[in-house]
């Protein structure tokens, strides 16, 4: 069996949410919450029952991306895993770290139930995908590879047309740069990022593009 990879696009401030189909069903982010029953319908026109949902992997722990983590985990009974850096930050309720204060929000407290790092592996059937601790955005962010496919998930590392900001708490663009020359080394045909289009066409532009422009930055600095 093969694995489809469907993007729920963000709207507004929402992030994208990728629903994997393989032997498991996978959520990568969750969006705010604030559009939590349109993205159950979502997922049912896909073909999928919500409640076959086993895991929800957030590649960091924002508001944008996980505000609708307590809905989707009480409406689905998935798992809920996050990088070990920011698994206090669900688990209490952060509203500082996870920005909710900027969109004027509170982040509902959500049990983890697997704290993630470098290199663990989660295994969905034809995709497996590795975990790469790449700090920058924050310092629990991270990206989802499988190289053999050359998938890779990047959240708010590096998007299409664009690289995340590191101006938020826990942020550090020289973290960002290292993560990007990492993220240049790998294989990849398909970038998915946590906002924007994918592309699958030409995603070496993006993650060079990206890593250019840091070095910019901070020539000028
Ligand atoms: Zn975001
Ligand atoms: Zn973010």
């Amino acid at each position: 069996m093969g694995c489809r990879i469907h993007l729920l696009a963000g709207v507004g401030f929402d992030s994208n949410v990728y629903l994997i189909e393989d032997e498991k069903i996978a959520l990568i982010d969750a969006g705010t919450g604030r559009l939590h029953d349109a993205l159950m319908e979502n997922v049912r026109e896909r073909g999928v029952d919500p409640e076959d949902i086993e895991l929800l992997i957030n590649t960091h722990c924002h508001y944008d991306h996980t505000g609708g983590d307590h809905k989707l985990s009480e409406a689905t009974g998935c798992r809920v895993l996050i990088h070990e850096l920011e698994q206090r930050v669900l688990e209490e309720g952060d509203n500082v770290l996870s920005c909710a204060v900027l969109f004027g929000e509170r982040l509902r407290p959500v049990r983890v139930h697997r704290a993630l790092r470098e290199n663990d592996l989660i295994e969905l059937g034809a995709l497996a995908l590795r975990v790469l601790h790449t700090p920058g955005h924050t310092a629990g962010s991270i990206c989802l590879h499988d190289p053999d496919r050359g998938v890779l998930f990047t959240g708010d590392t590096v998007f299409t047309d664009g690289v995340g900001r590191t101006d938020l708490p826990t942020g550090s663009a020289s973290e960002l740069v290292a993560s990007l020359k990492r993220l240049n080394q790998l294989k990849v045909r398909e970038l998915y990022p946590g906002h924007g289009p994918p592309n699958d066409r030409d995603p070496r532009r993006s993650l060079r593009s990206a890593l250019d422009f840091l070095l910019t930055q901070h020539t000028i600095e």
